[in-house]
């Protein structure tokens, strides 16, 4: 960025070598990195009503001295000092330990300013400071830097000031002035110093907005000119294939598709037709209809000559798929195998073999897709479903197993729109909003642990109409063991509720991949008429006449696996149910289970989902490409995000920003990151 500001720290006036290298064990080498260093949170001296402070708050008052100090010294060094002081209305007491000095100090009538904690039961603060007069303005707000090793924060804010006084005026605006007047964003240096030194909240905000609406759009013009980049440059598969077949093949679907699907698979042809390489995210919320999607994508790559690979998380899916894709595919002549780590011997090598040979059209797998030994002779499409839970380098090397093939990707649960521009921004978007006719909305009901039986027989009614129910057990964080020991126990107390009458199925992630199929195989062909299972049924499992959902223990889930898990009624044109049984002590929980019988919209509720967990949270890992912004909080400031983003589409494609001198810094920041060269792609 700027030179002057590029020189070590020592450069200022007031740090030595000793510091320098305190400040160097906290990453801080440069006179920016001080002045960038921001505070974590702020002491706050604002000085405030005593009726609105709680119990053991920590609180700012100014009052008068009411009573004369008393001193009580415990021994040499421990002393206690109480007086009574008048703050407006209120009489209260103050305590003060191991200050004796401050008895001479303060006379009666006198103005003091009190910091401390407020017991309200006994009237009390507890001070930790008591200065003399009415306190200044200036450090209402104080700032609080997380501080290592030889430092303190009052170092560290000594040295920051130091960086301001002497460098301040270094401080380029990389924001034209036209944006700036636009949203009526103050000076980076404006918004540095008060970041650091606040005078008052407005100028913090002010601080902070500004700073945080150049953070995400310097993050989105990166992303913008990537994928600009990407798709002026990608060499891909222009995709060829008749029409005709491929309207064929829907034709004779069971069902004819949502104007959603339709709308999706247009958007899909044309980047497979295109010769760029398709990068495109596929959204749409639980039993929206993905699968059909993929399979037409999947036979439109078949028809063009090449292979197609849909790698989805677990071996149950995997398994499903292969077969749904079995089933739609059956009439069009194209192969179809399942690829996963429990194909072994003989039977793996002669399937490997014959993928190399491109006797395989479509392969369906887990992440067996991505070893080594699998290799394709002319892959063309890539498909992952449940996408989040792949990292970015798995679906790296996928793609790479063929010549830039065409890489669509299959969210399970809807991203919410703040974290699919952030962590998804480089990628296209297509979203199914739209769920197939004659759905019946699912009834959830939260009810709690005592209510089981009449749960149990609920379900039986249903069992009677010939209708079939899962019963999710009840999680128990980074266990499988016991969670699978919970579905054995929850399995034989059905078995003996219901006295035999039904059969009732098990299953969990301990079970071999053939058990696991014969018992998915009889729940859908309703040989089993009640499933009982841990978690491993969560994502794509589809049985449409399953209609009851029972969860165990139902706080203890996250809201988009509970919709996840809630998705697998409700397929058919039964009227479902999804009962969550909970007894939640905390407030999240219940919030979640309000959540849940409120709404049935994937898309609501994924954006509660963020509120409630944060970004950091909601896709569990720290893979998922979401990057890690200084100042800016992608939920919380979700509209400055979008903004930004739209400013940053508009400039990139404006002859303004790669001419102008105006736009010099930010086209500096852009080629110092690497986005220009492109170098960044993946
Ligand atoms: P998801 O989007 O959750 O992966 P699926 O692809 O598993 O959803 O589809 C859910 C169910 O809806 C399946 O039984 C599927 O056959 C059915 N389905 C998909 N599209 C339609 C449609 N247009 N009309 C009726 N049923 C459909
Ligand atoms: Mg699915």
């Amino acid at each position: 960025m700027n030179k002057e500001l590029q020189q070590p720290v020592t450069q200022i006036k007031g740090i030595g070598e000793e510091t320098s290298e305190a400040l160097r064990d906290m990453g801080i080498e440069t006179i920016e990195d001080l002045l960038m260093y921001f505070p974590f949170r702020y002491e706050d001296y604002e000085i405030r009503d005593l009726a609105d402070v709680k119990h053991d708050e920590k609180v700012t008052v100014q009052g008068k001295v009411h009573s004369e100090p008393s001193l009580m010294h415990y021994s040499c060094k421990k002393s206690r000092l109480t007086f009574r002081l008048l703050v407006d209305r209120y009489l209260i007491n103050v305590v003060c330990f191991n200050r004796p000095y401050l008895k001479n100090r303060l006379s009666i009538n006198e103005t003091v300013t009190v910091i401390g904690k407020w017991d309200q039961h006994r009237q009390t603060i507890t001070a930790v400071e008591i200065k003399i007069g009415t306190q200044s303005e200036a450090c209402e707000l104080e700032p609080v830097y997380s501080a290592r090793g030889a430092l303190t924060v009052k170092g560290i804010r000594r040295f920051i000031k130091l960086a301001l006084e002497q460098y301040g005026g270094a401080i380029h605006d990389p924001l034209p002035a036209s944006i700036r007047q636009t949203y009526r964003l103050i000076s980076k240096h404006a918004a540095i110093s008060a970041i650091h030194f606040p005078r008052s909240h407005e100028e913090l905000k002010q601080a902070r907005r500004r700073l945080v609406y150049e953070e995400f759009l310097l993050f989105q013009l990166k992303i913008h000119v990537l994928r600009k980049i990407q798709r002026e440059h990608s060499r891909g598969i222009s995709h060829r294939f008749s029409m005709e077949k491929l309207e064929q093949f829907i034709q004779q679907l069971p069902f004819s598709l949502t104007h959603a699907q339709k709308r999706v698979i247009q958007e899909i042809m044309k980047d497979m037709r295109s010769p760029h390489r398709m990068n495109r995210l596929l959204q749409g919320d639980v039993g929206s209809g993905k699968t059909v999607v993929a399979a037409i994508a999947l036979y439109a790559t078949v028809l063009s000559g090449y292979q197609g690979a849909l790698m989805v998380p677990t071996e149950i899916l995997a398994e499903q798929h292969a077969h749904s894709l079995k089933q739609l595919l059956a009439s069009a002549e194209v192969s179809v195998e399942l690829l996963t780590s429990s194909v072994k011997g003989k039977r793996r090598k002669e399937l490997l073999t014959n993928l190399a040979a491109g006797q395989i059209d479509i392969v369906i797998g887990t992440h067996a897709l991505i070893q080594d030994e699998v290799n394709f002779h002319k892959l063309g499409l890539v498909i992952t479903d449940e996408q989040h839970r792949f990292g970015v380098e798995q679906r790296r090397i996928l793609r790479e197993k063929g010549e830039s093939p065409d890489v669509l990707f299959m969210t399970a649960t809807p991203i919410p729109r703040t974290l699919a521009i952030t962590a998804f921004g480089e990628m296209d978007v297509s979203i199914i909003d739209e769920m197939p006719a004659g759905r019946k909305k699912i009834e959830t009901y939260w009810v709690k642990h005592n209510m089981l039986e009449r749960v149990l027989d609920f379900i039986e009614k249903e069992v009677q109409k010939g209708r079939q129910a899962y019963v999710i057990c009840p999680l128990i964080e980074e266990s499988e063991k016991l969670d699978v020991q919970n579905a054995i126990d929850v399995h034989s107390m059905l078995v003996h509720y219901y006295r035999g009458k039904y059969r009732i199925g098990l299953m969990h992630g301990r079970l071999s991949s053939e058990e696991k199929d014969e018992v998915m195989k009889a729940f859908s062909q309703n040989e089993v008429h009640i499933l009982v299972s841990t978690t491993v049924v969560e994502v794509g499992v589809n049985v449409p006449n399953a209609t009851v959902m029972l969860i165990y223990d139902a706080d203890r889930f996250g809201l988009a696996q509970l919709h996840q898990l809630r998705g697998r009624v409700g397929r058919g044109n039964e009227q479902s149910y999804c009962i969550l049984l909970a007894d939640p002590k905390s407030e999240t929980g219940k919030e979640r289970m309000r959540i849940m019988t409120e709404t049935n919209d994937g898309f609501v509720l994924s954006e509660k989902d963020l509120q409630l967990r944060g970004p950091g949270d909601f896709f569990g890992t720290k893979q998922s490409g979401l990057p890690d912004f200084k100042l800016g909080d992608v939920v919380h400031d979700y509209r400055v995000l979008e903004v930004a983003r739209s400013d940053a589409a508009k400039l990139i494609e404006s002859h303004a920003f790669w001419h102008d001198e105006a736009y010099h810094w930010l086209r500096l920041y852009l080629e110092e990151s690497g986005a220009l060269s492109g170098e960044k792609l993946d």
